[in-house]
This record gives C-alpha cells, sequence and structure tokens, in this order.
C-alpha cells in the first residue's frame, strides 16, 4: 500500500522545522548521533543520582515475574490527588516555598515530555513524573533480551525530509525500526486470512468490503478526498475536518457507502477503535477515526519494545545535555501556581516529601483531568473543556512463548465469526476480550522466545472500577489465558503448552475518548491553548486523539512559543 499523505505528513505541511528554528531551537542536527553502540551504552544511564532506574524499558524482570500488573501505578496519583489537602497536611501542613528556580520545569515524562524536554535541553528542563519509570503509554518489559512494549507498539512512517524523521534519525531510531508488511490479516473462524480488505472472507460479498477500502486509500492519498490531519497545522482544511467531525466514524461511512457496513467491516472497525482508542465507533468522529484507519494503509514502523523504545532514545540523548537530577521520577505535582514572576510548581517527592520548584515556564505535559486538577484559578470554559474528556481504561497482555514462531505478519485482529451484537458495549467487548494480536518479536525475531501482545481496550466507564480491583489480576489473567488456549493461539498455529508466562499491564485512564465535537465546537482549541503566557500544553489531549504523532507535533508547536517566552 502506497501513499503520499497520512498523518506524519502534516509536520512537513507546516515545516514545523522552521518554527523550532525561528525560535532558536536546536534542530535536528546529526551532531549528537553516535550510533547505536553509543546509544546501548546510553540506557544503562538511565538512572537518578541516588541509583532508581528510571528507563521506560523496564530490563530487570527475572524470567517469571511477580504476578502484578504493570503499567500504571495508581496509588500516589490517588493519594495525593483525590484529597490534596489531606495530603498537603499530612506532608507538614503547608506547600514549602521553593528551593530551586529553574527556566522550565515540565510535568509529565510521557512521549509529549519527553519530546518537550529534547527540545528544551538547552535550557535545562526539570522534569516530573509521577510513575516510577518515565514513558507513560510508552513503556516496555524485556525477558531474556526480547523488549515488548506494555503499551504503545508503533507508529507511522514520518514523510522523507520531515522534521519528525529527522529526529528518528537524530536519536537513532531509524536503525531499529522494521516496516509493518501491507498485508491486512484477520483471525475469523480459526483461520488467519491476510488480506481482509480484500474481502477474503466473504468472496461473495467482496465488492462492498473493497469499496471501503478503496475509499480509505483515496482518503490516504488525497485522491478526490481530504485527508483529515489531526493535530490540524493546515488552517484550509480546518472547515472540512470539523464538518467530519461533527459525525460519528461509522455515519460517515455509512453516507461514503449509502447504506450500512457489511457485518465483517462493521466487526473489525469496532475491533480497531477499542483496540486504538478504548471507544466505540459510534462515538468517535470521523475525523478521528479515518485519520487513524486510513493511516493504517501507510507504512508502520515497529520497533523492538514498541514506541517505548522512542521514550528510551529520547532520554538517552537528552542526558548527553542535561543533569541526572532533573530528570525526576515518582515524583507527582499536585499544584501549579502562576504568579508575578514565573510558576510555583509543588510536588510530592519519591520519599512523599513535599517540595516545591520556582520556574519561568511550565509546559503541562500530563493528561487534561490532572491539569484541571492542579492548575490554580483555572478558567471556567477551560475547566468545563476539560470535564468533556472521557477516557477509558485499558489492559495489555504479554504473552511469553517457548521457542520462536514463523509469523510472517505482525498484527491479527481477531475476528471470531465476523459478527458483533453492538446493542450493549460492555457485554460484547467482555465477550470479545482482546481485539488484536501483535507479534512483538516482529521487529527483531527470536530464535529461542516469541512475545505475542493482546491489546484489551475496554469502551465502558464501568471497566476503570474492575481493572482497579483487589482480585483483578487474577481475573483479567485467566480471562486473557482462557482466550488463548481456546482461540488465538491455536487460530495463529501456535500449541497452547508453549506459553511460559502472561505479563499484564493496567491503565486506568490512559488515552481520552476522541469524542464527536470535540475539535468542531472547540474544545480542543480551548483546553490546548496557553495559559497566562507561562503554562503550556502538550500531550494527546490537547487533540482528545491518542498517537505519537499528536504529542510529538503538539511538542513541536509549543516548545517554539516556550522559547519565545523565555526569550522575551
Ligand atoms: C495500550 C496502549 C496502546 C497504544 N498504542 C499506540 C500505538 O501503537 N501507536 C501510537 O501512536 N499511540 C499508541 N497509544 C497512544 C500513545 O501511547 C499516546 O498517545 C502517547 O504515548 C501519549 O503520550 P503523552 O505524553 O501525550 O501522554 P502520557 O503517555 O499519558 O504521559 C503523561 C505522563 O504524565 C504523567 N503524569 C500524570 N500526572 C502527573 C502529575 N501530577 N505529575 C507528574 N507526572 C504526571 C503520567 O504518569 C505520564 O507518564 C497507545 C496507548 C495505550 C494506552
Amino acid at each position: 500500500m502506497s501513499q503520499s499523505m497520512s498523518r506524519r505528513d502534516a509536520l512537513k505541511v507546516v515545516g514545523a522545522s522552521g518554527a523550532l528554528a525561528a525560535a532558536g531551537l536546536p534542530v535536528f542536527g546529526c551532531a549528537t548521533s553516535k550510533g547505536h553502540s553509543g546509544l546501548d551504552a546510553a540506557k544503562n544511564l538511565l538512572v537518578t543520582p541516588d541509583g532508581r532506574d528510571f528507563n521506560p524499558v523496564d530490563r530487570t524482570l527475572p524470567h517469571l515475574a511477580p504476578r502484578l500488573f504493570a503499567g500504571e501505578n495508581p496509588e500516589k496519583g490517588h493519594r495525593v490527588l483525590w484529597d490534596v489537602k489531606a495530603a498537603v497536611a499530612a506532608g507538614g501542613g503547608k506547600i514549602p516555598e521553593p528551593t530551586e528556580r529553574v527556566p522550565v520545569v515540565i510535568v509529565g515524562g510521557g512521549l509529549g515530555g519527553l519530546f518537550s524536554a529534547y527540545f528544551l535541553r538547552q535550557h535545562q528542563p526539570v522534569v516530573l513524573e509521577a510513575q516510577a519509570r518515565l514513558g507513560g503509554n510508552c513503556r516496555a518489559e524485556s525477558w531474556h533480551g526480547i523488549d515488548y512494549a506494555i503499551g504503545a507498539a508503533y507508529f507511522m512512517e514520518p514523510a522523507h525530509g520531515s522534521p519528525l524523521g529527522k529526529i528518528y534519525a537524530e536519536i537513532g531510531i531509524d536503525k531499529l525500526w522494521r516496516v509493518k508488511g501491507d498485508e491486512d490479516p484477520v483471525l475469523f473462524e480459526g483461520k488467519v486470512h491476510k488480506a481482509f480488505w480484500d474481502g477474503e472472507t466473504d468472496p461473495a460479498r467482496a465488492p462492498e468490503i473493497k469499496r471501503l477500502h478503496r475509499y480509505f486509500l483515496d482518503v490516504l492519498n488525497e485522491n478526490g478526498q481530504v485527508f483529515p490531519d489531526i493535530p490540524i497545522l493546515d488552517p484550509n482544511k480546518r472547515a472540512y475536518i470539523d464538518s467530519i467531525d461533527k459525525v460519528s466514524f461509522r455515519a460517515h461511512l455509512e453516507k461514503v457507502l449509502g447504506g450500512p457496513l457489511h457485518p465483517h467491516a462493521e466487526k473489525i472497525l469496532s475491533l480497531y477503535m477499542w483496540s486504538t482508542f478504548a471507544c466505540t465507533f459510534d462515538e468517535a468522529s470521523a475525523a478521528a477515526g479515518l485519520n487513524a484507519y486510513a493511516s493504517e494503509f501507510g507504512e508502520v514502523f515497529v520497533t523492538p519494545g514498541g514506541n517505548a523504545a522512542v521514550a528510551e532514545n529520547l532520554l538517552c540523548h537528552l542526558m548527553r545535555t542535561i543533569p541526572p537530577a532533573n530528570i525526576r521520577p515518582s515524583c507527582l505535582a499536585f499544584d501549579v501556581a502562576v504568579k508575578d514572576d514565573g510558576v510555583v510548581v509543588a510536588y510530592e517527592d519519591q520519599n512523599q516529601q513535599l517540595c516545591s520548584i520556582h520556574a519561568q515556564v511550565v509546559v503541562m505535559a500530563c493528561p487534561k483531568f490532572i491539569a484541571g486538577r492542579i492548575l490554580e484559578d483555572i478558567e471556567p470554559e477551560r475547566a468545563a473543556a476539560i470535564k468533556r474528556l472521557r477516557y477509558n481504561s485499558y489492559l495489555v497482555g504479554n504473552v511469553l512463548l517457548d521457542g520462536p514462531v514463523e509469523a510472517d505478519v505482525y498484527d491479527v485482529f481477531l475476528l471470531g465469526d465476523g459478527h458483533v451484537d453492538l446493542k450493549d458495549i460492555q457485554k460484547a467487548t467482555d465477550r470479545q476480550r482482546s481485539a488484536d494480536a501483535i507479534f512483538a518479536t516482529f521487529a527483531r525475531p527470536d530464535k529461542e522466545r516469541t512475545v505475542l501482545s493482546l491489546y484489551r481496550g475496554m469502551p465502558y466507564p464501568e471497566a476503570r472500577t474492575a481493572v482497579y480491583g483487589d482480585d483483578s489480576f487474577d481475573t483479567y489473567r485467566r480471562d486473557f489465558e482462557n482466550q488463548l488456549i481456546s482461540e488465538s493461539l491455536p487460530g495463529l498455529g501456535i500449541d497452547p503448552k508453549r506459553i511460559v508466562d502472561v505479563r499484564l499491564a493496567r491503565f486506568g485512564h490512559p488515552m481520552p475518548v476522541p469524542a464527536i465535537g470535540m475539535i468542531a465546537e472547540g474544545v480542543c482549541d480551548t483546553i490546548r491553548k496557553p495559559f497566562r503566557e507561562r503554562v503550556f500544553f502538550v500531550e494527546q489531549d490537547n487533540w482528545a486523539y491518542a498517537a505519537l504523532e499528536t504529542s510529538a507535533i503538539e511538542a513541536v508547536t509549543y516548545c517554539a512559543e516556550v522559547e519565545k517566552r523565555l526569550r522575551a
């Protein structure tokens, strides 16, 4: 599948590197690139001065890991943010005066925070990250040297010569990736079909499936269609993107087809939206759905450890410029207050001590539901816009298997019998369990072992209580095992006896729902606009769209503004 346009090209369209250069930021020289072997050594340096490993890739686990969830550890966030007054009382009764003055504090060490830190590295930013490891949703684990994602798995090919492509080269990611093939495999009625969009699962009605396929390609290639870039960088596209943001992804596709979708298309698009955004294709806007799904027909890049490799490599390069003490894992910001001469950020550190730091500028790279709680004097309209964001929960199961698997595909959607009953979403998604399986060893196959990642988005709000429940690990582990043994492994031709372990990662509110109207009704514009010229927002929520490119593009946009502010 070839293409000329995808969400990656957005960066090229506006010449974002120009914006950074104009703002005096270091732009993508290759001066720091020392090749892959230099990076391997740097990975060992991702530790705090007191010896805490904050690498987004956890390479410390034994052959059999403890039966605990990886992913988000909610303890600190819930304890402090659900009752800030109590946390302050427990920490001595008041927020301490700042003990440091720095140019930039970045709240949140996911990709948005790390791209921002990288762009602003000449200002020696301090990065506060609530979790013990950096990376946010882009983290990974390792098993006998095989890195596998516990969150984000892949990204889109950057256009040749685009700023993002240059950053990938600068940080060495271009030496790690493998391009996914152009097949679209599904596991249907117990058998893998490699060409779903050619109508393989229902040859008699193949033209219906192929018509939709043609439409996605035309959108991607802008062949008589418009590709809906998100973030929107080309103002000329705004009116069209707004228009399709007002309708659901399903409604838009049905309009294009002039009638209902083929049941297999309905199912695969449901699985895709559950897996990609933990929401349904009836609640997602057509702008978001089309952006994501059409991009899948472009080139998809996969690195060992998934997108954690991007986080890790960004950090390795960052650490060449900033002191290790500036990266602060297990530090949760709970108050951000703009003052006359700067911004004071209060946080609880790794020892549960309250601290505060004064900055000229703050980049809030944490989710907006957190920003809404911790930003003092937030405007009512921004607070109201933030309340419109919804978040669902997510589980990822990594299946550790003995022996290699001769798989020439990367990801397989678990189509079952091709039908889905969407009247009750909770029932439908609980019955489905994982939507797709990814060969985590695709980018770097291993002769002795294989890791298969199962993705289970949970597009209904009650799931959060369930995943945080006391016995949830055992319950969900059984669920993963049952699906593996009864369906996924036999269908993929893998003997279930080869399972060594199933490791689970849990995320309570990892991604915003790209709901109808978030862009068209100005919600995104309101939540992402800078606050009192000192607080900037860089995160996937800016566009209610969870993807590496959203965070990267927003970092490019707003770091240029931060730079201007620091020079003012
Ligand atoms: C299971 C899963 C699979 C995905 N797959 C893909 C994929 O294949 N491709 C893709 O492009 N995208 C994927 N995504 C989405 C992608 O991971 C995100 O869009 C991207 O990583 C978002 O980065 P971010 O920095 O904007 O947000 P986050 O990753 O959410 O980072 C925010 C950070 O802020 C920290 N934080 C929160 N509150 C505080 C506080 N008070 N103080 C300090 N720190 C705080 C958090 O701990 C977190 O580290 C996936 C997401 C999930 C959950």
